[in-house]
């Protein structure tokens, strides 16, 4: 396989750029500022992840592209019509993140409402001794509102379970064997949780899925975690509802314009920012990696694709 030309186009872990190096012959989109047309002939797949993948002039210019494989579960940086369109097989990596991500999502809940970020200041500053660190809020029994009880929103509903909450959702089909009770809305579901989460897609129809409206019906009591994409967020209008107080809090491990963050949000103590970390350990990472070299042998094998999305 080592004549076959794989672009990277998005830094991964150091073992799947080395395995794909190993396997193939392997070119890295930034070292080619513009890239040779004989080189983008003999390319017949693109590696990405959640921060890159190929848009419609990207496979325009990659004449032999057979398969984008991305390093994430979300494929909102690939142009899914224009590969079906083309025949373009595309892969990514479902389930081996899911208990990750939903991990992390208790823990921005827990973090958020008993600011364990700022109790670690007080006491790193030395300020335990001048008196007790104020009181927070309770999350057990909180009720948890989800949109998309997908792999990912089940996972953080059978985890905030375990802490009591009452569990809600809202996704556009109601899932009839679910025993948590759907909203067909979010306005709706934001009106009736104290925790609203978002884990879905990032598609054309969720894009700004948190809007003002949203926000001021999950209210000052209310709070934002969002471990799906920063565009699920009028991220403007959250900042606003922060300084005003229209909103209780808000847990965010992605961004709009990520590694961009509003450095309004920089001073306000009811927020928790974490660096697009969802999938971030070791163990999921390689097993991730795993499912993309997986795929591409697979599909170059000519075998059924472990993770097929188109
Ligand atoms: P999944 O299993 O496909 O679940 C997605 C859920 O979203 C489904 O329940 C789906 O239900 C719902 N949904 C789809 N379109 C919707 C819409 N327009 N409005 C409301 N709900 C909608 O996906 P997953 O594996 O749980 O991953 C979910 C997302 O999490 C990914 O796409 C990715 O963007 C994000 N993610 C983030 C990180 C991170 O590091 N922060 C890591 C992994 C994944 P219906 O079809 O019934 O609507």
């Amino acid at each position: 396989m080592e004549s076959i030309g794989v672009l990277l186009v998005a830094q991964v872990i150091p073992y799947l750029e080395q395995e794909l190096e190993k396997r193939y012959k392997l070119f890295r989109v930034w070292e080619y500022p513009q890239l040779p047309i004989e080189h983008a002939n003999s390319i017949r797949a693109v590696v990405g992840n959640a921060s890159a993948g190929a848009n419609a002039a990207l496979i325009e210019a990659l004449p032999k592209l057979e398969i984008v494989s991305s390093f994430s579960v979300g494929v909102d940086m690939i142009d899914l019509d224009t590969c079906k369109e083309k025949g373009i097989r595309v892969t990514n990596t479902p389930d081996v993140l899911t208990e990750e991500v939903a991990d992390l999502s208790i823990g921005l809940m827990l973090a958020l409402l008993r600011r364990i970020c700022q109790c670690d200041r007080y006491v790193r500053a030395g300020n335990w001794k001048k008196g007790d660190f104020k009181l927070t809020t309770k999350f057990s029994g909180k009720t948890v509102g989800i949109i998309g009880l997908g792999r990912i929103g089940e996972a953080v509903a059978k985890r905030a379970e375990g802490f009591n909450c009452p569990i809600c959702y809202y996704s556009r089909t109601e899932k009839r064997d679910s025993k948590y009770k759907y909203y067909p809305n979010v306005v709706e579901l934001a009106s009736n949780c104290d925790i609203l989460v978002v884990a879905c897609p990032l598609t054309k129809e969720t894009h700004h899925i948190i809007n003002r409206e949203v926000i001021n019906a999950l209210g000052p009591k209310g709070y934002l975690i969002n471990i799906g994409r920063g565009k699920h967020v009028d991220e403007a209008e959250l900042v606003s509802a922060l300084q005003d107080g229209r909103l209780g809090g808000a847990g965010l491990d992605v961004f709009e314009n990520e590694p961009v963050v509003p450095e309004e949000l920089f001073g306000l103590e009811n927020v928790v920012l974490l660096p697009h970390v969802g999938s971030g350990t070791i163990e999921t990472r390689h097993a991730m990696a795993d499912l993309v070299l997986g795929n591409l042998e697979a599909h170059f094998l000519g075998k059924p694709l472990l993770t097929p999305l188109v």
